[in-house]
C-alpha cells in the first residue's frame, strides 16, 4: 500500500492485492480481507487524512466516487455512540494503542442501519510512524442475534424469578413458624434453603441485567439513600452466603449518593462475591469508602489470586474469564465485572482494578456525588 493518504481512492483491488498470483507470493493479508468483506482504512494522525476503501466507503452508506473524510465517517455513526467511540480512538491515537471498538451507523446515502466492527493500530512502534491503519467489517447479522438471545435470556431468567420469589417469601414464613414451634434442627435447614434460594436470585438477577445491558437497556431508578449502610447491608449477606471470610470495613462517614439502590447493590455483591470466590477461605477482604469533593470511591481489596497484566485490560467485556490452573476450578458466567462495569458508566462513574499476581487485587468504583 504504497497510496499517498488523501488521494481518497483505493480500490477492492488494493484490499486483495495479489490475490490471482502463485500462493507462494500471495498476499494472504489481502485474501483474508477480500473474503471476509471487510474494508480498510489508513488514517495520518497528524494530519487526519484518511484513505477509505470502496468497501469501507460502501459500509458507511458512501459511493465509491465520493470522497469520504474521517469527519464524515463519524457524523454517519449513532449519536448515542459517537462519543464513546471518539474517546477510543483519540486514546488510541495518543497512547499508540489498539483501536477495538463495535458501533451502529446509519448510511449516508441508503439511510441503512448497520452495526461495524472497526479495528485498527499503529504499524511501527516508532512514534515517528503517524500511520493508523485498520479494517473494517459488518456484525449487523451477529449483533442481530445476540440481541435475540439476550431478548430470549431476559424472558427466561425473569419467568424463573418470580416463582423464586414466592418460594423466598414461603421460606421466611415456614422461619418465623419454626421460631415459633423453637424447632432448631427446620431453623437449620431453612436457613440452608434461604442461602441457595439466595444464590440462585444473585444470578438471575445478573442474567436480566446481562439482558437489558445487551440491548443497551439498564434503567437506571434512582433514589438517594446512604452508601454506607448499603456496604453493611451487602457485607452481611455477603458473610451469609461465603460465612468463613473476614470481611473488614474500615469506618467511613455517612455518605448520601443519588442512584440506583439496588444496582449499585448488584455491584457490590458481584465485587464482593469475586473477592471471597478468588482468594482463600480465611484471608481478610478489606472495603473502604472514601469522599472528595465530587465523587465517592469505594475499593475492595483481596488478598487472592491477583492477576496479571494481559488480562486486567480484558477482564471488564462480556463472558471474559481468566484461564488458568487456579481459576479452572473456579465457576463462573464471566458477566458479573461487564455487568459492573455497565451500571457504574450508566451513572457517569468510573471502574478499575489495581493487582498483583499472586499477591491480590483492589476493585475501585467511583460514583459522582452530584
Ligand atoms: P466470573 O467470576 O463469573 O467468572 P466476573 O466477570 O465476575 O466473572 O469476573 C471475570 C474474571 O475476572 C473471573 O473469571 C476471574 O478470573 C477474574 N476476577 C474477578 N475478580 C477477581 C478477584 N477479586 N481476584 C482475582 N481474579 C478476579
Amino acid at each position: 500500500m504504497t497510496k499517498k493518504l488523501g488521494e481518497n481512492t483505493f480500490t477492492d483491488e488494493d484490499q486483495a492485492s495479489n490475490v490471482n498470483e502463485p500462493f507462494h507470493t500471495v498476499d494472504i493479508a489481502g485474501i483474508a480481507i477480500h473474503s471476509a468483506n471487510a474494508g480498510i482504512w489508513i488514517v495520518d494522525t497528524e494530519t487526519k487524512d484518511f484513505l477509505p476503501s470502496k468497501r469501507t466507503k460502501e459500509l458507511f452508506g458512501y459511493l465509491p466516487e465520493e470522497e469520504m473524510s474521517l469527519e464524515d465517517a463519524i457524523s454517519q455513526i449513532a449519536e448515542k455512540h459517537r462519543g464513546a467511540v471518539l474517546k477510543a480512538m483519540n486514546s488510541a491515537f495518543k497512547k499508540r494503542g489498539n483501536l477495538y471498538i463495535e458501533c451502529p451507523v446509519v448510511g449516508y446515502n441508503d439511510h441503512q442501519q448497520r452495526w461495524l466492527n472497526v479495528t485498527g493500530g499503529f504499524s511501527e512502534s516508532d512514534a515517528s510512524d503517524t500511520y493508523f491503519s485498520g479494517i473494517v467489517m459488518d456484525i449487523t447479522v451477529q449483533k442481530q442475534n445476540d440481541l435475540r438471545r439476550s431478548k430470549f435470556i431476559g424472558m427466561v431468567s425473569h419467568e424463573l424469578k418470580t416463582p423464586l420469589t414466592a418460594l423466598k417469601a414461603y421460606v421466611q414464613m415456614l422461619n418465623n413458624w419454626a421460631k415459633k414451634q423453637k424447632d432448631s434442627f427446620t431453623i437449620g435447614a431453612l436457613s440452608k434453603v434461604d442461602k441457595q434460594v439466595k444464590k440462585m436470585l444473585n444470578m438471575i438477577n445478573s442474567l436480566l441485567n446481562l439482558s437489558g445491558a445487551e440491548s443497551g437497556k439498564i434503567h437506571l431508578n434512582k433514589q438517594e439513600f446512604m452508601l454506607n449502610v448499603l456496604i453493611g447491608e451487602v457485607i452481611e449477606e455477603t458473610l451469609f452466603l461465603t460465612s468463613s471470610h473476614k470481611i473488614i470495613m474500615v469506618p467511613c462517614e455517612m455518605i448520601k449518593v443519588n442512584a440506583d439502590r439496588e444496582k449499585i447493590e448488584q455491584v457490590l455483591v458481584n465485587l464482593l462475591s469475586n473477592a471471597a470466590k478468588y482468594s482463600d477461605n480465611t484471608s481478610p477482604i478489606e472495603i473502604r469508602c472514601l469522599r472528595t469533593e465530587e465523587n465517592v470511591e469505594v475499593s475492595i481489596r483481596d488478598e487472592g489470586l491477583g492477576i496479571i497484566k494481559e488480562d486486567i485490560e480484558k477482564l471488564f467485556l462480556p463472558n471474559y474469564r481468566v484461564e488458568s490452573k487456579e481459576t479452572e476450578k473456579i465457576t463462573g458466567f464471566g458477566i458479573g465485572l461487564y455487568l459492573c462495569s455497565e451500571i457504574i458508566l450508566r451513572h457517569e462513574g468510573k471502574i478499575w482494578v489495581e493487582s498483583e499476581f499472586g499477591k491480590g487485587s483492589t476493585f475501585k468504583f467511583s460514583l459522582p456525588l452530584n
